[in-house]
């Protein structure tokens, strides 16, 4: 069975790194007809809050990555102590007693001498007496995972390829603070395994941690799982944005913006698959492989995502968007604006249009005599079958006009606007007796 999980901190909103994440492990997880979990990583009581984890709970709902399972790290204290108890037992934990200044001070040593930052193990050299001394001084250890510096760790990325780390040259990460909180690290490795987690699935800046967590899983004598990860987004000018951390699912919302777009966007930028306009993700769930990933950052664009947005709009069924539509206004309406939208909302403007009143801008000279006889015409045509071909083509007969000149005076006086929805869809909608009132002026 395949299972994968999207584990953000609730520390914050989501932002459309995140979410991409998040679409990644729920389409694979789809496509393999497995299960997506969502772990809410709130080891850190400090910086968790509890309105992060309803708005990443809302965020997903309205993006449609519905969790089959949800699961907080804050309930699973027990697990991470029995298993940090195993660790210690086999060795592969120690205490360290170093304070932040200290280790700070080790690492600006090391730089300054041309070396590589990393932890000097002196924890280890400290014998049962050192230890003891120190903690009759009230000093607290924090702990170290000890990595074993016995062979690289290596592994075949989904994404990108074979890896390979140098164990020597890592610090032996801190799993453990002094005052007996979590890191991320090591609950991360015991629910992945706990939970039966068979694909971890998140962006690059994750992949020095998985060397480190690759050893936990082999420590605590568990199978390892596939690992992917995914290039990471940049803004539109190429780099990594700090706009791009502040846009999620309340900005896409407030302009306008449909889930499906997000998702069809998110789901293809950064592969080698075309960017298309489907509102229907079982297509993209069929196509979704890491072997289309690319290794370069991949961009998003905010007007990429309102072009998309708006293709999905013009195929998009009545029915599936009445309930946000101005009352009255039906399938033949929706159907005539769609083209036109480049979101729902805008079709309360074009439903303004029709129902009226349209403020019209004054006619020119030339234009107001020819409305008058529009006016009249539109009397006499049939109205049961394309009135404004009717209406059109008798004006054109009568009066020689043509192009612009025949058309536009007759759409802004109808709509009040110079662009619009086809007049042919539009004219019916509008109907005979608004119309010859609106030629009127
Ligand atoms: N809470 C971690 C983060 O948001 C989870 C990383 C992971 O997927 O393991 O970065």
């Amino acid at each position: 069975m395949t299972v994968t999980r999207f584990a953000p901190s609730p520390t914050g909103r989501l932002h459309v790194g995140n979410i991409r994440t998040a679409l990644h492990n729920w389409m694979y997880a789809q496509k393999a007809g497995g299960r997506f979990l969502l772990r809410i990583d709130d080891t850190d009581a400090e910086r968790s809050e509890e309105r992060y984890v309803e708005a990443i709970r809302a965020d997903l709902a309205w993006l449609g990555l519905i969790p089959d399972i949800e699961v907080r790290q804050s309930q699973r204290f027990a697990s991470y102590e029995a298993r940090f108890a195993e660790l210690v037992a086999g060795g592969h934990v120690y205490p360290a007693y170093e304070s932040a200044q200290e280790l700070d001070l080790k690492r600006k040593i090391q730089l300054g001498r041309g070396l590589p930052p990393v932890y000097d193990r002196a924890a280890l050299a400290l014998s049962e007496e050192d230890r003891a001394k120190l903690e009759g001084e009230g000093v607290r250890p924090h702990w170290r995972f000890k990595l074993d510096h016995g062979a690289a760790i290596e592994w075949e990325d989904a994404v990108r390829g074979p890896q390979r780390f140098d164990p020597a040259t890592m610090s032996d990460p801190v799993i453990r603070r002094a005052d007996g909180t979590w890191l991320y690290m090591l609950p991360s490795v015991i629910d992945d395994i706990d939970m039966g987690v068979t694909q971890v699935v998140r962006g690059e800046d994750h992949v020095s941690n998985t060397a480190l967590q690759i050893q936990m899983f082999q420590a605590l004598g568990a199978e390892l799982p596939r690992f992917a990860h995914a290039a990471l987004l940049t803004g539109n000018e190429g780099k990594l944005s700090k706009r791009l951390g502040s846009l999620g699912v309340d900005h896409f919302r407030e302009i306008g913006i449909e889930p499906q777009a997000v998702r069809a966007l998110l789901a293809r930028i950064g592969t080698s698959d075309p960017v298309e306009p489907v509102a229907d993700m079982a297509p993209l769930i069929a196509g979704f492989d890491f072997s289309r990933f690319g290794r370069a950052p991949a961009r998003f664009d905010e007007a990429e995502l309102a072009q998309l947005n708006a293709r999905i709009l013009h195929q998009t069924p009545y029915a599936a968007v009445a309930d946000r539509l101005p009352t009255g206004m039906g399938d033949a309406e929706w159907e005539a604006v769609r083209p036109n939208l480049n979101t729902v909302a805008e079709a309360a403007d074009w439903w303004q249009v029709i129902e009226g009143p349209v403020e019209a801008p004054e006619p020119a000279e030339d234009d107001c005599a020819y409305l008058a006889q529009a006016a009249a015409v539109a009397g006499q045509i049939d109205w049961n079958s394309d009135p404004w071909h009717a209406l059109t083509a008798a004006l054109k007969d009568a009066t020689g006009r043509k192009g612009k000149t025949l058309f536009l005076p007759l759409r802004l006086a109808l709509t009040g606007r110079a662009k619009g929805p086809d007049m042919a869809a539009l004219l019916p909608l509008i109907g005979r007796d608004r119309t010859i009132a609106r030629l009127n002026g």
